[in-house]
């Protein structure tokens, strides 16, 4: 599995997402993610407001025995996202966790309390040892410019946004920013939340006749694509262990230049809209 720098380690660049694992079999996701672990995809995104903690509870069960091996990542939710209230989520987190720190705590989307007490809250948890380090979700460049002013060069660890074929809108200006200002891109849902390319369509078509050359599959050449920048992550969400090592999979693969190019005309980048794209 390749790996690049995402806050001062060394993170795998396809990592699992836990969106809506509440719904899905208990013991299949707990089974999917340590499968996932065992394939080298030890970056774990979750978040407080993922079935309101239950995740968090089903991601510790995946972890047993295991928390030194993973990269773990949360996130607050805005209306918690106040200087007390932040340090109080985190701590609620870490102990639906069952462990003492997270990786990298980030802030899910910008809302109403202003982002300087946030900021300090976070830096506050860092000083505690409770977070090693914080970034932020869903941020579009002039919240970005603004994190950066507040917080200082090096501090933002990421910048966790929407990322797929049909749905390149941070390739505009976010993307650019990001790669500026050394701020690495997690990319979400990278398979569109399950409405993967429609299958008789001419993109797939384009992702087939490169899969077969490659002797893969068509997500996994997806992911790769959402990988060719080298500040990108990606974090598919799988509740099955046979999709979380196809997912791992494309942590190897390496396309051609030509792949790249046909992947790109047959997605094409669609026209910059006024706000930043998210769920
Ligand atoms: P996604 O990863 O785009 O798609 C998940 C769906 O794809 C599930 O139905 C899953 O099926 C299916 N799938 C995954 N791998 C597959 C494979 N190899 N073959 C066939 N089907 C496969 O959806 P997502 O959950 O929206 O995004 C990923 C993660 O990003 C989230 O879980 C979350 O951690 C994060 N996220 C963050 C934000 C934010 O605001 N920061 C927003 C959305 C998501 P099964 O589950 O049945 O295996």
């Amino acid at each position: 599995m390749e790996t690049r720098t995402l806050a001062g380690r060394l993170v795998p660049v396809v990592g699992q997402g836990t969106w809506n694992m509440e719904g899905d079999d208990r013991a299949s996701c707990v089974a999917a993610l340590q499968a996932g672990i065992d394939a080298g995809m030890t970056h774990i995104d979750t978040a407080e407001l993922y079935g309101w903690g239950k995740v968090e509870e089903l991601v510790a069960d995946a972890l047993e025995g295991r928390r030194d091996q993973v990269f773990l990542a949360s996130k607050v939710h805005p209306k918690n996202a106040s200087r007390s209230k932040t340090v109080r989520a985190c701590e609620q987190s870490l102990q639906r966790l069952r462990t003492d720190h997270l990786d990298l705590y980030l802030i899910h989307w910008r809302q109403d309390h202003p982002l300087a007490e946030t900021f300090a809250a976070l830096e506050e948890l860092v000083q505690a040892g409770k977070i090693r380090a914080f970034g932020v979700s869903n941020f579009d460049v002039p919240d970005l410019r603004e994190s950066l002013k507040l917080v200082g060069p090096g501090k933002l660890a990421c910048n966790q946004v929407l990322y797929h074929l049909e749905q390149r809108g941070i390739e505009h200006a976010v993307i650019p920013w990001c790669r500026d200002n050394g701020v690495p891109i997690v990319g979400y849902s990278p398979f569109a939340v399950g409405r993967f390319v429609e299958a008789d369509g001419e993109g797939a078509q384009v992702l087939g006749e490169i899969a077969r050359a490659h002797g893969v599959t068509a997500r996994q050449v997806a992911l790769r694509f959402l990988l060719r920048d080298p500040i990108a992550f990606t974090i598919p969400k799988a509740s099955k262990a046979a999709h979380v090592r196809d997912n791992a999979a494309a942590g190897e693969l390496k396309l051609t230049e030509e792949d790249l190019r046909r992947i790109n005309a047959a997605f094409p980048l669609a026209r910059s809209t006024r706000n930043l794209p998210m769920l």
